[in-house]
Formats: C-alpha cells, structure tokens, sequence
C-alpha cells in the first residue's frame, strides 16, 4: 500500500515555511491505520520487544495499537507536570528556548527491550530526549519507529548507532 496518498500536506502550517505531514487523513482511514501499524508490529516482533515507549501526543496513537497488537505494555512520555507520580526529566533544545520530557520512574525494569514510536522524524531532539530517559531507566532501545521521515532535516545522525524504521520518506 502507498501510505504517502494518506498523508495531508499542509503549507505553512503552524507557520510560514513549513510543510506540515498531517496524520490524521492516514489515521481516519481504518485499512491505511492497520496496514501501517501491522508494518510497525512486524518490525517490532524481530526485535522481541517488551514495553512500547512513545512521546505525547502522536506517539501514543502509533505506540499503543502496536503494544496491543503484540500484547506488551506501553508508557507514555510526557510534558512536564503531566505525570501524576515521580519520573524522571529530560531537557531538550527546541528552534527557540527548551522543553522538558518526563516519564513514570517505575516505568520500565532494567534490561526491557524498548520499541520508541512517534509519528513524524524531525530534527530527532524529541526522539533523542525520549532514548535519554528510556536508557536512564535502565531499558534498551531495541528499535525506533516512525511513520514518517524529513530526510532533509537529518534527523538520523542523532540516531546514529539505533536501529530505526520509517515508513516514509520526504
Ligand atoms: P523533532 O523533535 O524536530 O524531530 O520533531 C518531532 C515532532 O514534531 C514530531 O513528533 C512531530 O509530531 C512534530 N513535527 C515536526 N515537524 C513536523 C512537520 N513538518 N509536520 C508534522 N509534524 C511535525
């Protein structure tokens, strides 16, 4: 299946310049949502994952159903003073200022083998604040799944050394 024709290209959204890939044309669509997810789970099997990992808000809606589907658990990774018990926090650069990522302390045991999952590959400083905390908690980062790719943008050499899967390429 040709995944891209589901994605919705949005010029100059949230602002002037950039090409916003909107996901939800892919997720409305129940054969597009399966088809990616199943890719995403097979993936996942090779890698015998434990525990699914994936940052707020997007990376719940590819890392849960996938978690389901291979009947482990997921955590979520969130924004600061969004999780109700103790985590730890990771500070990440954006284009202006920084941001802060958190995840439950008592999320991931020791040597888990841990499937990160977000939608859409950017720059890599969100998926590269998520790995710091997995790999604080002691898990492995035993793959990374993306829907989506922004080749130009060269987020992989944060990635350098992880094994990563991304359905599409722009
Ligand atoms: P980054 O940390 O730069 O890799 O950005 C990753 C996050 O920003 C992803 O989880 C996306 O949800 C969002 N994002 C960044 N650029 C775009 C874009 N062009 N279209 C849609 N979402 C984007």
């Amino acid at each position: 299946m040709d995944l891209k024709q589901f994605v919705t290209v949005v010029p100059d959204y949230p602002k002037p310049g950039i090409q916003f890939k909107d996901i939800t044309t892919l997720m409305d669509n129940g054969e597009a949502y399966k088809y990616a997810t199943d890719q995403i789970v097979a993936y996942a099997r090779e890698k015998q994952i434990d525990l699914v990992v994936g940052p707020e808000a997007r990376g719940f809606i590819i890392g849960c159903p996938v978690a389901y589907s291979l009947g482990v658990g997921f955590a979520p990774v969130r924004k600061e003073g969004k999780l109700p018990r103790e985590v730890v926090r990771v500070e990440y650069g954006l284009e202006y200022g920084k941001d802060v990522l958190t995840i439950h302390k008592d999320a991931i045991k020791p040597g888990q083998r841990v499937l990160i999952t977000d939608d859409l590959l950017a720059t890599g400083g969100t998926i590269e604040a998520t790995i710091k905390l997995v790999e604080e908690l002691g898990g492995v980062v035993a793959g990374i799944a993306f829907l989506i790719e922004l080749s130009y943008l060269n987020g992989r050499r944060l990635l350098d050394g992880y094994d990563v899967l991304t359905l599409m390429k722009f």
